[in-house]
């Protein structure tokens, strides 16, 4: 049963999920200003899924039921479907600019199903049937999971078990008959708070004595011991002011991240998908990232070109869109988002199928893809600010466009002077002109910037995990034989 929006945010009402921020413990979160945005961005994931003209792509047969499934809870049977996952996160990131939170389910499901194959392959566990009949529950239910990996890692220098505080990784603090209990954190998890449930992963891969902390498992958002503490980001207290608008660039969505404590927490067996068989950690973090390297060659680029949009219209609002400079910045920023994009159709197109069945992308220009996201956005960024101009951080509030207090000699209200010295080109209200510049502030500096641009560089691996695996798959002996054999060097 494919879920509406509105039904979405119906069904996380009966959670009954613990959330702090400021301090303190929020009882209704649902409703809280400043988390309310994510949960409407969220909520267009099953909106659109609902709509007839994008069916194709928010929507699969699920390859377990055969029913119509929302494809954030899919299975990729092909590079068909890899491609449409691209497809369908840039439109996604078109219609709401912002994180919509619900892909790290998706990369966390496709991962830990092929990994479960291989463990029970090998280890003759059960944990791929746990999963599978795991996934079949979230399909039949449309629910959101967080797919967490990010542990605290404490002192990088230092392997799980040797950090002085042994939570940092989260780990199984005992094995019972009937389950696990688990202890520790995951950081800036996106849209935790918000998802009906967690898969967790571990964060790296491990060696023997690591063991404890190789560690795959699904509990509810709202099971024993679970809480979580509310990331902020920048201006978001803005989203608290009275009737706040045009100040808050984009009024209805944005990201969310927060940090999970699992605080003892039990998980019954048939939840556990791996459990001490460390020397498949590696395989489960690898494909997670691959398929997260890929998704932002979908959702930036739908964010990027929503910026696009944004520069463009602040070129014409301040008069200067014919510009020959002007117009070939914005040549360079398309550019550069439709590189991204390449990447993302690339490493989907070169996609294969593994062991369980379901389709892995191609890890090599999957870390392409996200090593150039960890570099193009913020240029598309520099131009859009260059286009913009400094008065995206330098406006008056919008309180202040809209005062009836007298300021000036001929009864002129602070409203009246704000629009008369901001007034640009005459085919624009100011309004207008300040809504656009107050989008471009948010995705660039404000709350989105979370989900656009420094999300772009640390958001599934910060660049050097791109690096160390582009330099596993680049296979340079290879390209020495090539050069060996042309230059006929024996
Ligand atoms: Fe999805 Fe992009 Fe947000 Fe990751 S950053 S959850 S891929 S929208
Ligand atoms: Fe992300």
């Amino acid at each position: 049963m494919l879920m509406t929006g509105t039904e979405y945010i119906e069904s996380l009402r009966k959670l009954n999920t613990r959330v702090y921020m400021f301090g303190e413990k929020i009882e209704n979160w649902v409703d809280h200003p400043m988390i309310k945005p994510s949960i409407n961005c969220l909520a267009v994931t099953y909106d659109l899924a609902q709509d007839p003209e994008y069916a194709d792509l928010m929507t699969a047969k699920s390859s377990i039921t055969g029913e119509k499934i929302n494809r954030f809870a899919h299975l990729h049977q092909s590079s068909e479907d890899l491609k449409k996952k691209v497809k369908m996160q840039r439109l996604c990131g078109q219609k709401t600019a912002s994180c919509f939170q619900r892909c790290v389910g998706m990369d966390a499901f496709n991962a830990v199903f092929s990994t479960t194959f291989e463990i029970d392959e090998k280890y003759g566990t059960h944990y791929h049937e746990n999963f599978v009949k795991y996934l079949k529950y979230i399909q039949e239910n449309d629910l959101v999971v967080d797919g967490a990996m990010t542990d605290p890692k404490g002192d990088r220098a230092l392997a799980p078990h040797q950090q002085k505080d042994p939570d940092l990784f989260l780990r199984i603090k005992e094995v019972r008959e009937d389950g696990i209990i688990v202890r520790g954190a995951k950081c800036h998890q996106t849209g935790s708070i918000n998802s009906h449930e967690h898969l967790i992963m571990p964060t790296i891969a491990m060696k023997e004595e690591d063991k404890a902390y190789a560690v795959s498992f699904a509990v509810e958002s709202d099971a024993e011991g679970v809480y979580m503490i509310y990331g902020r980001q920048s201006c978001d207290t803005r989203k608290m002011e009275e009737n706040a608008d045009v100040d808050l660039g984009n009024k209805q969505f944005g990201g969310q991240e927060a940090l999970v404590v699992f605080d003892d927490v039990f998980v019954p067996n048939e939840r556990v998908f791996l459990c001490g068989e460390y020397d498949f950690a590696g395989m489960m973090v690898e494909r997670f990232a691959g398929y997260h390297r890929q998704s932002y060659g979908g959702c930036k680029v739908g964010v990027g070109d929503v910026i696009i949009g944004a520069a463009a219209l602040a070129a014409d609002y301040n008069g200067a869109a014919k510009a020959s400079h002007v117009k070939d910045k914005i040549i360079e920023m398309t550019h550069l988002n439709e590189t991204l994009y390449c990447c993302g159709i690339a490493c989907s197109t070169e996609g294969y199928a593994t062991k369980a069945g379901n389709y892995q992308i191609d890890l090599l220009l999957a870390n392409v893809c996200k090593q150039n996201v960890t570099r193009y956005p913020y240029e598309i960024v520099r131009l859009a600010e260059d286009i913009a101009g400094g008065l995206m951080v330098t406006m008056p509030s919008e309180k202040d466009f809209k005062s009836d207090t007298v300021v000036g000699k001929e009864g002129e209200t602070i409203g009246d002077i704000c629009n008369k010295y901001f007034a640009a080109a005459p085919t624009c209200s100011t309004e207008d002109r300040m809504r656009i510049l107050r989008l471009l502030e948010n995705i660039c500096l404000g709350s989105s910037a979370v989900g656009y641009r420094t999300e772009s560089l640390h958001g599934a691996g910060s660049p050097q995990a791109q690096r160390i695996m582009i330099a596993r798959q680049g296979n340079i002996s290879e390209k020495k034989e090539l050069a060996k054999a042309i230059a006929g060097i024996k």
